[in-house]
């Protein structure tokens, strides 16, 4: 076994059906008196509710929380925590609602209490992202890495199907990058590989069927593994060209890991044997097997995503043609690990496989 270093993530994790009843005693427990509730306006309702379950514990409520983070949302929702002299973040939302939270805890060193009703995991991180003049800067700082998690399934009963499966297949990105990390170590790759399986078994469910919570409950501990393997290791091509794609020609987020991965696995599938073994396992175990009865690593993702209605082409999801060697260009501009040598022909191949949404070869 190589040698490795494992940075375990401090924090407490409340899961279950109805773990959102625990709310005031975790509160308790962080020592906070006046917690700030941040939401999306779209999820202000929940963020009421949370504002009603922490009584006189909350100073207030701040349902302005955007996509990417942008300074001047960051800004007002510092400023309204200064002037309710608040002691906490509850961030309750997606990952645009977390990094709300985080974008706070980056200046104060507030606690972010998050609960999640997403998959995309970046509760489990010290990864930020504020978006200033057009660009998104992204840092690691433990500061911003919540304090306690509530994962309560019943909370993400209302995510639409579309927004399920594209945050989960976004979960599952963080997961196989991890495994194939330049930092990759033992007990992240397990995580990983359980990772992919409990998503890639609870997928399929939910989109049969949104209102099983059992289902519910697989997929947010499957993003609890995922987003914690994110937080632990480094990532390589496939969130490089995620956030290169997202960046210049602004892709929607998890629709775009969605399409980009299974041709990012593909590019890697010969430089990383082991992590390909690890993903065609998970896809195994939680029955996600081809049409063909395969379950190559590449293959069994498209084929996975295909079964969930999931976008599959760039086409499909705001990318220009005409746009495909200038992206090709910037994803080799600068040098990042990548199990295998990252050069600008085998990206043009990639970026137009994703373009086409073609399945690919292994
Ligand atoms: P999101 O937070 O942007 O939410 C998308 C929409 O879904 C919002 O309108 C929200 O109000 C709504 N929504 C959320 N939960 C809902 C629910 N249960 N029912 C109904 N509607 C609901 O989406 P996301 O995919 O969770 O997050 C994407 C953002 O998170 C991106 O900006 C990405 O960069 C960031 N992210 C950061 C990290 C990290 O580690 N820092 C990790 C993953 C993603």
């Amino acid at each position: 076994m190589k040698a490795f270093v494992h940075n375990a993530l401090p924090g407490r994790v409340v899961f279950g059906v109805g773990a959102l009843e625990h709310l005031p005693r975790e509160i308790g427990l962080l020592g906070a008196k006046r917690a700030l509730v941040l939401s999306t306006p779209g999820q202000k309702a929940l963020a009421e509710d949370i504002a009603r379950r922490l009584g006189d514990r909350c100073a207030g409520i701040f349902p302005h929380a955007l996509m990417h983070v942008p300074i001047e949302t960051a800004r007002q929702a510092r400023d309204e925590a200064r002037r309710l002299a608040a002691d906490c973040a509850v961030a309750v939302g997606g990952g645009s609602t977390t990094g709300l939270g985080k974008a706070i805890a980056l200046e104060s060193a507030l606690p972010i209490l998050a609960i999640p009703t997403t998959y995309a995991g970046s509760e489990m991180t010290p990864i930020y992202g504020i978006t200033a003049g057009g660009a998104k800067k992204t840092g690691r700082d433990r500061k911003v890495l919540p304090k306690t998690v509530i994962y309560d399934p019943a909370l993400t009963l209302g995510l639409p199907v579309a927004l399920s499966v594209t945050s989960g297949c976004n979960a599952i990105a963080h997961a196989a990058e991890g495994l194939y990390a330049e930092d990759a170590n033992p007990i992240m790759s397990l995580m990983a590989e359980e990772g992919i399986r409990a998503l890639a078994q609870g997928l399929p469910r939910v989109v049969k069927n949104p209102q099983e919570l059992e289902a519910r409950g697989d997929c947010l501990y499957g993003a609890w593994l995922c987003g914690a393997v994110l937080g632990a290791v480094g990532m390589a091509l496939h969130h490089k060209l995620c956030h290169v794609l997202g960046g210049t020609w602004n892709l929607p987020h998890a629709e775009t890991h969605t399409v980009v991965l299974p041709h990012a696995v593909a590019y890697n599938y010969a430089a990383a044997p082991e992590a390909m073994r690890r993903i065609e396992r998970a896809l195994t175990l939680a029955g996600a097997t081809t049409p063909a009865g395969t379950t190559r690593a590449a293959q069994g993702l498209y084929d996975l995503m295909k079964s969930l209605g999931a976008p599959l082409a760039l086409k499909d999801i705001g990318m220009q043609e005409s746009d495909l060697e200038r992206a090709a260009e910037l994803a080799t501009q600068s040098p990042y690990y990548n199990p295998r040598p990252i050069d600008r022909a085998g990206m043009r191949k990639l970026l137009d496989d994703a373009y086409h949404g073609r399945r690919p070869a292994s």
